[in-house]
């Protein structure tokens, strides 16, 4: 293939600017924003799943208080009750008040249980009171970290998409000013061979795999004629000549 030197020397430029490309783009995916938003993320949706199971105990324990105290409040009730009887005594056998007596020592006993049992779930509901406002304020600072990793990447990823938009605007220019076929191979071995088609012939190395030519090569090198356009025996990118190459 031929191509006049000059366009040759512009397949550097537009390596310059598709290695810039290859750049922005693995920056992009590997902004260590990435990692961290994840990262918060799951810290964020365990601390969710421990709030929900805390704002359930609080519930469940809620009932479970309400329920409590009912039971007190019946025992109560059913004593006052039989207190009330007690103390009128009407038409009542000796056995009859001596049974009564009896339950309603029994049943300031039962009320006394159940007193205990209502300020221990007190007691768990309190603690799970606590452990939802603990973790309501956890959320709310895992949450505002998210927040701010997410303005950062954000920030981070526009900045890389306006400076690809412009390298992207300005290689079209460059591309179109390259022979078409010329483009066709430089396009076709930069897909190759990892995003680098065209190499600078530098000092007597191919700047593409970073080989020194032997003499053999330099010498056909040397044969060349100038508008030929040659390639790299090891890495077969093409062989871009400058006053540099040692030749
Ligand atoms: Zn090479």
């Amino acid at each position: 293939m031929n191509a006049a030197p000059a366009d040759q020397i512009r397949l550097l430029d537009l390596q310059a600017l598709d290695t810039r490309l290859g750049q922005l783009a693995h920056k992009r995916t590997t902004l260590p924003e990435h990692a961290e938003i994840a990262s918060l993320e799951a810290d964020l949706t365990q601390h969710r799943d421990l709030l929900v199971a805390a704002q359930t105990e609080e519930s469940d324990t809620a009932r479970e208080q309400t329920k409590a105290e009912q039971d007190v409040d019946q025992v109560r009730q059913r004593a006052a009750r039989d207190q009330q009887r007690l103390d009128t005594g009407v038409g009542m056998s000796a056995k009859d008040l001596e049974n009564l007596q009896r339950e309603v020592a029994s049943l300031a006993k039962r009320q006394g249980d159940l007193e205990d049992v209502v300020l221990e779930v007190m007691e768990r509901r309190e603690s799970a009171q606590e452990r939802v406002t603990e973790l309501t304020g956890r959320v709310e600072s895992v949450q505002a970290k998210v927040n701010d990793a997410v303005a950062r990447r954000d920030a981070a990823v526009a900045e890389i998409d306006a400076e690809a938009a412009s390298v992207t605007k300005e290689r079209e220019i460059v591309s179109a000013s390259v022979p078409a076929d010329l483009l066709k191979l430089y396009d076709r071995l930069r897909e190759k061979q990892g995003g680098i088609g065209a190499a600078r012939l530098n000092q007597r190395r191919c700047e593409g795999c970073r080989l020194e030519l032997d003499i053999t090569e330099l010498n056909e090198v040397r044969a060349a004629a100038p508008d030929q356009v040659v390639r790299c025996e090891n890495c077969s990118r093409i062989l871009v000549r400058t006053s540099e190459s040692g030749l």
